[in-house]
């Protein structure tokens, strides 16, 4: 494979509605798409940091520094052969796993554009449609979050899931079991609580909830211990699940009984792998959250949620729940509470030039040496 070029574009897209949880509130979506052009093929990625440090250290800026200082260079410098060889050299760099889950998506999508099928294919995935959730994020007051929930309701979402924080708990769930009856419903806390609410959050029990997800720090892995060893519902773990020595350790631990997956947290689609195998070894089931992504790295996720230990429903939702515009054709699509990918190759989803240029914020280009057209 020769690596003719990599193009590098910000995009910034406005939010239908404010995206708050326990760690603040964006109101627009920055995401980086990554072009590897390489034999008449092009590699299409997404690295999508959300605004300021509203979910980890990561930034658009900082992600933007180190692709266009540090990874882009050396990945045009070595010219992987594939994506099992981009992911040697992309973990060998390091650093933000935002910028390489930018990079080797884009080249897990030229791996299966090479052999001409579906993403999900050469991840190992079988299934072409997989189940879907609400998410919510913390409102001004129940009645807001309530009408939210019901104005969603039409795309049989499988099942609902809210933000919580100290405050914001108890009294949402109990509404929405009075409004909503025994719908699926499960909580995320984004690390707000600590061991000293150990006795509170047990008190969630009564909700019956499929899950808690991350409900203490993200280094906390004995407090999610203490937790899971009285609460009857299952710890999820979100923050935490880094990589593969994480999660062996906190699965050990008895910290969790759910892992979330996500794409840009463990810095890829290879990464993502190893660890929803490692959590299938383990007899834990898991299922694939999201930043939310823009819609090249939304649909990544539901390719990678074809897989068979990914138990419960994705975080992905339809492009329309949060973004003014996508930036794919066609935009994702929930139907019954399912999103089915669209026939084709690679990400099967195209990417939209208007729609990237309508929204961007910087571009910048790397034209290898090695180019001989
Ligand atoms: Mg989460």
């Amino acid at each position: 494979m020769s690596i003719d070029r990599i193009s590098l574009t910000h995009v910034r897209i406005p939010l239908v509605e404010p995206f708050r949880i326990s760690n603040g509130v964006v109101t627009e979506k920055d995401g980086i798409i990554v072009r590897v052009h390489a034999d008449g093929l092009v590699g299409c990625g997404e690295a999508s940091p959300m605004g300021g440090s509203f979910y980890s250290v990561d930034t658009p800026d900082s992600v933007w520094d180190a692709l266009r200082q540090t990874i882009v260079p050396a990945v045009i410098a070595r010219q992987p052969e594939d994506a099992a060889q981009a992911n040697n050299l992309l973990q060998g760099l390091g650093g933000s796993p935002f910028a390489l889950a930018g990079v080797e998506t884009a080249f897990m999508e030229l791996d299966a554009l090479r052999r001409n099928e579906p993403l999900f294919r050469t991840l190992g995935g079988k299934e072409k449609s997989v189940e879907c959730g609400l998410a919510m994020g913390i409102y001004e007051s129940i009645d807001e979050l309530l009408r939210s929930i019901d104005r969603h309701a039409d795309l049989g979402y499988k099942r609902v899931k809210i933000k919580i924080q100290p405050g914001w708990d108890r009294e949402p769930l109990h509404e929405i079991r009075k409004r909503f009856g025994s719908i699926p419903l499960m909580v995320d806390a984004n690390c707000a609580y600590t061991r000293q609410d150990i006795d509170h959050l047990r008190t969630l029990d009564e909700f019956d909830l499929m899950m808690i997800e991350q409900p203490l720090a993200r280094e906390d892995l004995d407090g999610h211990a203490m937790l899971q060893s009285v609460i009857s519902t299952p710890v999820c773990l979100d923050e935490s699940a880094e990589n593969i020595d994480q999660v062996t350790e906190a699965i050990r631990k008895g910290s969790c009984k759910i892992v979330n997956i996500k794409i840009q947290r463990v810095g890829g689609l290879a990464n993502a792998l190893a660890v929803h195998d490692v959590c299938a070894e383990m007899g834990v089931p898991v299922w694939a959250g999201t930043m939310p992504e823009l819609g090249i790295g939304g649909a990544q996720t539901v390719h990678l949620a074809t897989l068979a230990n990914f138990t419960f429903p994705t975080d992905v939702e339809a492009s329309t729940r949060w973004f003014v515009e996508d930036i794919i054709d066609p935009a994702i699509d929930v139907h019954d509470g399912m999103i089915t990918i669209p026939v084709g190759t690679g990400n099967c989803y195209r990417l939209r030039e208007d729609i990237l240029e309508k929204y961007s914020v910087r571009e910048e280009l790397f034209i290898s040496e090695h180019r001989t057209a």
